[in-house]
């Protein structure tokens, strides 16, 4: 899908707040620390390339992403002599691209690198490991659940075995904490005894140990800085638990703290169609709402196929600094909603940010239906045109 240039739904992002958040990340980081932005899913939706140059400039060291075609995508638009981390297990039979791209993958185990070389064996290839080095970083599960050796064997085992391979480059091993962001905070050092423990069977010649995302680096600054801090979503603006700046919606918005993190994606549209309808009337499909008065309905070009999912259906919108419920059904490219009074065809239309006095910051809808910023901001849909300020 094409993303709309006839269309007024849009997905404002402001770089100048991401160049904001960096800043202050910077600031917080201690000077030996490398900082990768984390640009996976699009930039967290907010777009991988414009991101990722616009992170660059502002200093960051490195960037991570989840795929390899992530990773492609940014070495296609120009983005050289970075390391891009791939966060994800990678299928080894794309060996040939990961090279010739640069990419650093995370591997689990030894196998990937037996089935790399197969690969490139079986292609032909085999030349391009004396020209191109292959970065990679191992994943250590120390509670997580998720990817990585779980033993202090394990790590040995993989110590002794990656020397059969000495075209492949161990720069760094990693973990990730599965409650920085929420959850039990007891298991952050559950999680921390084992990745000390895990982290003495790695080989002095490893040069990075990282650990933190936004939230082990927001709050839990432990006593060995991260060599790496794989910054997500702090970058954007977003709190990683989704806990609001005094003062947001519904309330006022207090003054702009100057050291707070400043969300940097809004999204808009327009009033497309108004009417006034009679009591009674019905809205959308399932014929869901009704009328209790007559009331002045406008329609919205915004739907579920433009990530406004069908749950959404309890946040109001802002139209003229004013809460607006949405009524009946979200439809895949247009939805309905009940304004105060009549406001022509072209008014602005605010899903996710500030409108005079309110704001719909993306931590607050998160919270009215109990999921997290991440899945706000990442599920906006490919359709809606991201506009760079
Ligand atoms: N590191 C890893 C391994 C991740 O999976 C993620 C994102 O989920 C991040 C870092 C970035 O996390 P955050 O956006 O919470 O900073």
């Amino acid at each position: 899908i094409e993303p709309s240039e006839h269309r007024p739904s849009q997905a404002i992002v402001d770089l100048g707040a991401i160049r904001h958040n960096l800043t202050i990340i910077q600031a917080r980081m201690q000077p030996e620390q490398l900082l990768y932005a984390t640009v996976k899913a699009d930039a967290y939706g907010h777009g991988a390339i414009q991101i990722s140059k616009a992170a660059l400039e502002a200093g960051a060291d490195g960037l991570a992403v989840a795929t390899v075609d992530e990773g492609i995508e940014l070495r296609q638009a120009g983005i050289q002599d970075v390391p891009i981390l791939i966060l994800g297990l990678t299928d080894p039979r794309g060996i040939a691209e990961i090279l010739h791209y640069h990419l650093t993958v995370t591997v689990s185990g030894t196998e990937f690198f037996e089935v790399a070389y197969q690969q490139l064996q079986r292609s032909g290839e085999l030349a391009l490991l004396d020209e191109c080095t292959l970065n990679f970083h191992l994943a250590l599960d120390t509670g997580m659940g998720r990817i990585g050796l779980r033993t202090t064997a394990e790590v040995r085992a993989f110590a002794e075995a990656i020397n059969a391979f000495p075209w492949a480059q161990w720069e760094g091993v990693f973990t990730h904490f599965a409650t920085a962001g929420g959850g039990p905070e007891a298991y952050i050092q559950t999680q921390w005894k084992q990745w000390q423990s895990l982290l003495q069977a790695v080989p002095d010649t490893v040069r990075y140990r990282h650990y933190a995302n936004s939230a082990m680096a927001l709050w839990y600054d432990q006593a060995i800085p991260s060599d790496i801090v794989r910054y997500g979503i702090g970058i954007y603006g977003v709190d990683p638990k989704d806990q609001l700046p005094e003062g947001d919606w519904p309330a006022d918005l207090a003054v702009n703290q100057q050291d707070a993190f400043k969300p940097a994606l809004s999204l808009i549209s327009e009033i497309v169609h108004v009417k006034k309808v009679t009591k009674g009337s019905k809205i959308s499909y399932g014929a869901t709402y009704e009328a209790q008065e007559d009331e002045w309905i406008a329609t919205i070009p915004m739907g579920y196929a433009d990530g406004w999912l069908r749950r959404y259906e309890v946040f109001p919108v802002l139209v003229d600094g004013q809460a607006c419920p949405i009524v009946g059904r979200i439809n895949m490219d247009q939805l309905m909603i009940r304004l105060p009074k009549q406001y022509p065809v072209g008014t602005t239309v605010t899903f996710i940010g500030q409108d005079g006095h309110l704001n719909n910051h993306v931590s607050y809808l998160a919270q009215q239906i109990d999921t997290i910023g991440y899945e706000i901001l990442t599920t906006i849909g490919k359709r809606v045109p991201r506009i760079y300020l």
